[in-house]
């Protein structure tokens, strides 16, 4: 083999093998309403009538200072929905597959798959059982519907919430700094809160979330000043349709949940 060619497969070689390592977690609470208004092109979305509250998204292992996380650890450690029948009813209810053209159980197989697989390796997450039970027990702990209504924050179908408020009011009741992500609506033009993203150490404790850095849209500790948040123009003209950190310059919608039927 030719130097050139040892090189370009020792290229090859790095960027295949994955990096499964992790050092702290997302635990992601969604609000049903904008998550069915956001994907009214893709798929059919409906919220079942027991639900008027955020419900889970998943709980996503990370590293510190990286963009990338790891993902699909273990593609041979398939979902089976007998493991997880003990807690089915309470993930029903607070982690439910909003969409209707797929079964209940894929989104659950979807978030063990990408992110359980790979959360697994701390033994408190070491089976499905316990990777579930544990987003159940942290949604029930840090309701997000909960957090921001002691912050004032209610829906409506006014379009009223103030961000740097709702920062303000969920630092102050955490002690850490979550992520507020927003939906931008292009035809309506209108930002909607969609998720709330808590992020936990390896002890389950919260620490401050800081992926905002990414975004310039911080309260610095010092000065808790707002830093704006340096969009691409294109996101903010077009609005791409995905979440995105909330712009402090937006008054923003926290909309009304319609139950179909
Ligand atoms: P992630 O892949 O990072 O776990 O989460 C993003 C994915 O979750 C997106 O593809 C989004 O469409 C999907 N998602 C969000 N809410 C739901 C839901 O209620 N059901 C299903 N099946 N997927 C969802």
């Amino acid at each position: 083999m030719r130097i050139k060619d040892v090189l370009l497969y020792a290229v090859f070689i790095v960027s295949c093998s994955s990096n499964n390592e992790w050092d702290y977690m997302v635990f992601t609470q969604q609000w049903p309403q904008t998550v069915c208004d956001s994907v009214y092109e893709e798929h059919k979305c409906a919220i079942p009538k027991d639900i008027s509250f955020w419900t889970v998204h998943g709980l996503w292992p990370n590293r510190q200072g990286s963009k990338d996380e790891p993902s699909y650890c273990n593609k041979t450690w398939a979902f089976d929905e007998k493991l997880i029948k003990p807690i089915e009813t309470n993930l029903d209810v607070n982690w439910p597959n909003l969409y209707t053209d797929s079964e209940k159980t894929e989104f659950w197989q979807h978030e063990w798959d990408k992110h359980g697989t790979c959360a697994a390796s701390l033994p408190a997450l070491g089976s499905q059982f316990k990777y579930f039970s544990k987003g159940l027990e942290l949604h029930q702990k840090y309701n997000a519907t909960i957090l921001l209504a002691r912050a004032g924050v209610v829906p409506s179908d006014t379009c009223n919430v103030n961000i740097t408020n709702l920062y303000e009011g969920l630092k102050s009741q955490l002690g850490k700094m979550p992520n507020i992500n927003c939906y931008w609506n292009k035809k309506k033009h209108t930002q909607n809160l969609i998720e709330v993203e808590l992020c936990v150490d390896k002890s389950f404790s919260i620490i401050d979330c800081n992926s905002n850095e990414d975004t310039n849209l911080y309260f610095s500790s010092k000065s808790e000043r707002m830093k704006v948040p340096h969009y691409k123009t294109q996101k903010l003209e077009f609005g791409l349709g995905e979440t995105e950190p909330c712009r402090p310059s937006e008054l923003t919608c926290y909309p009304v949940i319609k139950h179909t039927s």
